[in-house]
């Protein structure tokens, strides 16, 4: 789209489903920076942007195209701004954008913590319209072990804020996390999490282990014993069985993902369930990814 005709400071991430979205940069990296399986930004220095340097990316994209409808707010928690200075940024974004229809970000539970409902409110009046957030797990202990700084208390806290705002919810979990020690009790309370907290969107991606699994092993606070991918869908089976949603779209269909499944849970529950054991008993047929069969 038009994001070549801004200059980034690299690595930038984005979800798939932004594609066809501007991003621009609020802040760099992440504030919180220490979740043991995260490398995104990893080699970046956490810094809040000036205003007058976002304002000329904003004159600079809309100096070619007012025509955006979709704006993406990099890099790893926009939210971290006070609810003032993100209207102040979205107030300016309406003005020069005057098709825009859907702001999104992602975003850490704790950075909503300090925001209001009424706050919130005004920031999705404002166009705020989708929050991407990683929950990895809805297992306290397991989010002590990888050094999240949520729990299941705060992480529902403020994703039920922003249901009362109005603010729609895209949240990721992470099938394998525990490795098999931890596996159950990840799969259980993961379900509990999504359950009391009823998201627009869910996701699953695979821990992958991009400096190798003695690099997450040493950051890891516990005993962790790698899965293969059919304990990896055995896991995704326990998960899934134990949702009761009643409207989330789920997708598990990340290149990290073995087994590409979609549906909306409350309709197709029983469906993804037999996929998955369909794949799992048949991982030797080409069911799942090429990765997966050589991980056998
Ligand atoms: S909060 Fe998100 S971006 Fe930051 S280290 Fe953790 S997973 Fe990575």
């Amino acid at each position: 789209m038009l994001n070549y005709i801004l200059k980034y400071e690299e690595p930038l991430f984005r979800p798939p489903s932004e594609a066809y979205s501007l991003i621009l940069q609020l802040t760099l990296g992440c504030s919180w920076n220490k979740c043991a399986f995260c490398e995104m930004y990893s080699s970046k220095k956490f810094i809040l942007r000036k205003e007058k340097d976002i304002f000329n990316d904003i004159d600079k994209a809309a100096g070619y195209s007012n025509d955006i409808r979709k704006i993406f707010l990099a890099d790893g928690n926009a939210m971290v701004l006070s609810s003032g200075k993100l209207l102040k940024n979205l107030d300016y974004l309406n003005d020069k954008f005057p098709k825009l229809n859907r702001v999104s970000a992602y975003s850490i539970a704790k950075d909503l913590e300090n925001k209001t409902i009424a706050e919130l409110k005004a920031l999705k009046d404002a166009g705020l319209k989708l929050l991407y957030i990683g929950i990895e797990s809805g297992d306290d202990e397991l989010l002590g072990l990888i050094n999240k700084g949520e729990t299941f208390l705060s992480t529902t806290k403020n994703l039920l804020k922003l249901k009362e705002a109005g603010i729609k919810t895209s949240v990721m979990i992470l099938n394998g996390l525990g490795g098999k020690t931890y596996s159950g009790q990840h799969a259980r309370n993961s379900a509990k999490i999504v359950n009391e907290t009823q998201p627009d969107f869910l996701s699953t991606l695979v821990l992958s282990f991009p400096y190798g699994v003695e690099h997450y092993k040493k950051r890891f606070k516990g005993d962790f014993v790698e899965m293969n991918p059919i304990e990896l869908l055995q896991e995704m089976y326990l998960f899934i069985s134990e949702t009761n949603l009643e409207s989330s779209i789920f997708r598990s269909d990340h290149a990290s993902n073995y087994l590409s499944l979609k549906g909306i849970l409350s309709r197709d529950k029983e469906k993804l369930l037999q996929q998955i054991d369909f794949g799992v008993n048949n991982s030797n047929k080409g069911i799942l990814r090429e990765e997966w069969q050589r991980g056998l």
